[in-house]
Order: structure tokens, then C-alpha cells, then sequence
């Protein structure tokens, strides 16, 4: 099969691969679409300190089954899947309390098993009976199913910020993820929601996305307008969906007394370091909220979204034969694409 393999940082290789075995106890799954996922530049950029090259990425992954194993019961050839990527160990501290997202030894495809950047994957009995299998609902493309991978996470990070009914959210950084914030914020009930970004042609783009304000952050002080919008009193939430640690100092200024500022960006491993007012945090009693991961519950809820329709997936600019990854890389890197989509069986 034909596979993307990345050798080291910045350094893949579309080429022919051994097709994996199909296990006795899984299936064989044919790629269809594969999300080209912020943490999958990150890791083509930096690396990752779990993966082991040569590796395959690809966390975001929909196909349809080709083989089944004798052992396996559940699927057939022919079921149409979308997987959840994590596979917890089911054993751990926080498995056994209820919190799989956060598993000590969890394993993700794309990362620790071979991903979706490849026209088959191997799907063994850790993934059918750990992680998560979801059929694809009739009404949904391949290419938007994979999009409750970005969807769980945000979803997950609402439920902490409690965002509710008539709260003001402001979204630093209007990428995918920020698109996909402002819309749970506003089916959660937030009446004000502010999407800012420091690219004009991205604030143009994210109208359609439930926000009710759009900010060129690069051009307008984010912090005194969201003073002036809120009549002063400063934002219920601000999510800095951004990898920059500087609007954590600014979304302190920008909330309201027990605001909630959640940091869902994660920032580089050279200077991961945010300097924020601790005495603004203590007085206005804030609460700072880290965003990473979800549980199989937040996958089944995004999955869940995206099949009723309730949520818009036109963020979904490009879809790109697997072997132009790297084309993808450069357009999301120069802003001109929201969220790409890579198709294994396109050549
Ligand atoms: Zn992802
Ligand atoms: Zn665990």
C-alpha cells in the first residue's frame, strides 16, 4: 500500500509500504479520509516525544472494513467506521476512576500505532475493545465524519468552562478549533461570542461559524473591546485556542470577576512558559482551566452533533490526495486553509 512516512522532523516520504495483516482478532480498514490535524503539523514540525520513526501520523481516520478476522464477530466487510483514536489502558489510576481521557499509558493511533496516513490500518482487538468504533451515520461524508475528533476535545473543554446560558465567550484564534468553540458555546446557550484572530482573512471566514463579533486582534486592543462590549465588566470565558502564551496575560484582563480562562493551546516545548497577573487571578477570583484530551463520551457527543446536523462543517476547506500532506502543512502554516482533510485513495 501507499503510505506517508514520516524518517524524522520535517522529513516524510510518500512510498510503498507492506499492507498490514489483517489481526485474527480485528479487521483491515480501508483509509477513506484522514483529518490533517494541528498537533499532526505540530509533530511534523518538532517531532513528538512518544513517537519512533519511521512513523505513521494520522489520528482523524474514517474507512470502510475490507477483511475481517476469524475471531472477530462485531464488524464486517463493508461496515463504514470512524474511529476514536485513543485507546486507554483501562487499568490506570484514571481509567479506573472514570477518566479516560487523561489514562497514564494511553496509546493513540497516529502517534504509537500506525495511523491513517496510509491506505489500510490494522484494527486489533485493543482498539475494538479499549478505544471507541463509531458506524457512520448515512447522511455523513467521510470527510466530515473525522471531524468529531477536533469536535471531542472542544466539547470536553466546555464542560469544564461550564459555558452557559447568555454567557459572553471570547475565542482567541479562529482556526478550525476556534470555529468549532464558537458553535458549542452558542448550542450551549453563550448569546455573546467574540472570535478574534491576528489574520483578517480568517475573521472574514468565520461569520458562518455562530459567532456574533469578529476581531482583528493584530489591529483592534482585544482586551478594551471586550471592556467596552461587555459594558465593562469583561467576558464570563475566554478560550485562547492559540499557541501563544500572550493571551493568557490578555484573557485575564478580559474577564469579568470569576471568569474562566481556559489555555486549549498548547504552546512550544522550547518556552512553555506564561507569565500571567497573579494578583489579577486572586482578587478577581479567576479560574484557569487547562484543555487536553476527551473522553470516549465527549467522542460519542461530537459524533453525535455532527450526525443531527447541528453543527456547520464548511470549515472544512481542502481535501488533498494523501501524498500532498505537505502542501496542506504549508496552507495551514500561511493561514490560507481552515481544516484539511488528506484521501489515501486518491493518487
Ligand atoms: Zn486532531
Ligand atoms: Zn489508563
Amino acid at each position: 500500500m501507499k503510505a506517508l512516512v514520516l524518517n524524522g522532523k520535517q522529513d516524510v516520504e510518500y512510498k510503498e509500504i507492506p499492507t498490514p495483516e489483517c489481526p485474527d482478532d480485528g479487521f483491515l480498514m480501508r483509509v477513506e479520509a484522514v483529518g490533517l490535524c494541528g498537533s499532526d503539523v505540530r509533530n511534523y514540525t518538532h517531532g513528538h516525544s512518544k513517537l519512533q520513526y519511521p512513523a505513521v501520523l494520522g489520528h482523524e481516520n474514517a474507512g470502510i472494513v475490507v477483511e475481517v478476522g476469524e475471531a472477530c464477530k462485531e464488524y464486517k466487510v463493508g461496515d463504514k467506521l470512524v474511529l476514536n483514536p485513543a485507546i486507554p489502558c483501562g487499568k490506570c489510576y484514571y481509567c479506573e476512576n472514570d477518566n479516560r481521557g487523561l489514562c497514564e499509558n494511553l496509546k493513540v493511533v497516529g502517534t504509537q500505532v500506525q495511523g491513517g496516513f496510509a491506505q489500510y490500518m490494522a484494527v486489533g482487538s485493543d482498539i475494538i475493545e479499549r478505544g471507541q468504533i463509531l458506524r457512520m451515520p448515512e447522511d455523513l461524508e467521510y470527510d466530515q465524519v473525522i471531524l468529531a475528533e477536533l469536535l471531542s476535545s472542544v466539547i470536553r473543554a466546555q464542560e469544564q468552562l461550564e459555558v452557559g446560558l447568555n454567557d459572553t465567550v471570547v475565542i482567541v484564534g479562529s482556526g478550525p478549533i476556534g470555529c468549532l468553540h464558537s458553535q458549542i458555546a452558542k448550542l450551549r446557550g453563550a448569546t455573546t461570542i467574540v472570535m478574534a484572530d491576528i489574520n483578517q482573512e480568517r475573521v472574514d471566514a468565520v461569520r458562518p461559524f455562530g459567532g456574533t463579533h469578529f476581531v482583528n486582534s493584530a489591529e483592534v486592543d482585544l482586551v478594551q473591546y471586550v471592556k467596552d462590549l461587555t459594558g465593562g465588566i469583561g467576558a464570563d470565558v475566554v478560550i485562547v485556542a492559540a499557541p501563544s502564551a500572550k493571551p493568557h496575560q490578555e484573557g485575564l484582563l478580559m474577564l469579568k470577576k470569576e471568569g474562566r480562562l481556559s489555555i486549549f493551546g498548547g504552546l512550544s516545548k522550547e518556552d512553555p512558559w506564561s507569565t500571567m497577573d497573579g494578583n489579577l487571578i486572586h482578587y478577581n477570583r479567576l479560574k484557569i482551566i487547562g484543555a487536553y484530551s476527551y473522553s470516549p463520551c465527549d467522542f460519542k457527543k461530537g459524533f453525535d452533533l455532527l450526525a443531527g446536523g447541528q453543527i456547520n462543517m464548511d470549515m472544512i476547506t481542502h481535501r488533498l490526495p494523501l501524498k500532498d500532506m505537505e502542501q496542506g502543512v504549508q496552507l495551514i502554516r500561511e493561514g490560507k486553509a481552515m481544516k484539511v482533510v488528506l484521501l489515501p485513495q486518491v493518487e
